[in-house]
């Protein structure tokens, strides 16, 4: 599933293509892309609207519009944004549930073989402009930064392991499982370890690691896994992957300290970690 480095990387791509284009031609063709409000509003609401520079908070595209409203879209498992210049050139890929043509020739498409993703309009705003039920959302460890404090004020009371903490939303909007155990071996720290068992120094790792990790994986474009689901939106594949240290490398030697890469259960969870290096 995508995640913050991977939306960020197509929010920087739709930033260089989107802002003052006019939506000329909307079409919704998956019957559960579009499942909050009927097909027909959100192409009245969205056709012949000029688009504003486009944000993201955690996993979520918001793409402001010039009549107020916002365009939220969430890629969720495998939807992918694509981006044709000339879309006479590409034939439709199948899965393919939504197309927006754009004033100057171009498309924005919208493919998504599982249909988890989603798309609607939005103009119940906060005062920053970004969708009210974005208020249930944690702070954004790139838009919001994540102080020791911050994250530490987060963490209070939470009786759950420390992977499922840094996954779950209303924490920390943006990691996934992959980035959590990239940023938990970063850290030191077990991925199963117990939330309320964390020192300051240990609360201190992650917080710094959370934004070390998901910049760096912005820098190299996010991570493809070997399924390819996640391409930016001119279609290529991101590079972060083969920096991975621990996710999909259970036997490979940690690159810190030489043990075998485990892949550990806790629950219904599981993680990938070292266990010569993270405690
Ligand atoms: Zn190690």
């Amino acid at each position: 599933m995508p995640e913050l480095p991977e939306v960020e990387t197509v929010r920087r791509g739709l930033e260089e293509v989107l802002p003052g284009r006019r939506a000329s031609r909307v079409e919704v063709t998956g019957r559960r892309t579009v499942r909050r409000q009927s097909p027909s509003e959100l192409v009245s609401r969205l056709q012949r609207r000029r688009f504003r520079r486009p944000d993201r908070r955690g996993k979520y595209l918001a793409l402001g519009l010039d009549s107020g409203d916002v365009l939220v879209i969430h890629l969720r498992m495998s939807g992918q944004l694509l981006y044709l210049p000339e879309p006479s050139a590409g034939a439709r890929l199948p899965h393919t549930h939504v197309v927006v043509g754009l004033d100057d020739g171009s498309e924005l498409r919208f493919v998504d073989p599982r249909t988890f993703g989603e798309w609607f309009v939005t103009g119940d705003l906060r005062p920053d402009g970004l969708p009210a039920e974005f208020d249930r959302l944690g702070p954004d460890p790139l838009a919001d930064g994540l102080s020791t404090a911050l994250l530490r004020e987060r963490l209070l009371g939470r009786k759950v392991a420390v992977k499922a903490a840094l996954t779950d939303q209303r924490v920390i909007a943006g990691i996934g499982s992959i980035y959590a155990d990239e940023i938990c071996h970063a850290a030191r720290v077990r991925p199963d370890r117990r939330v309320e068992t964390l020192g300051m120094a240990e609360t201190r790792a992650l917080a710094l690691s959370s934004s070390r990790i998901l910049r760096a994986a912005v820098v190299h474009r996010g991570s493809s896994l070997k399924d390819e689901r996640y391409v930016d939106l001119m279609g290529t594949l991101g590079s972060y992957q083969t920096r991975h240290r621990v996710y999909d490398r259970a036997g490979e030697p940690c690159a810190r300290c030489g043990a075998a890469i485990e892949r550990v259960r806790f629950g219904a969870r599981t993680a990938y970690c070292c266990l010569g290096c993270q405690s």
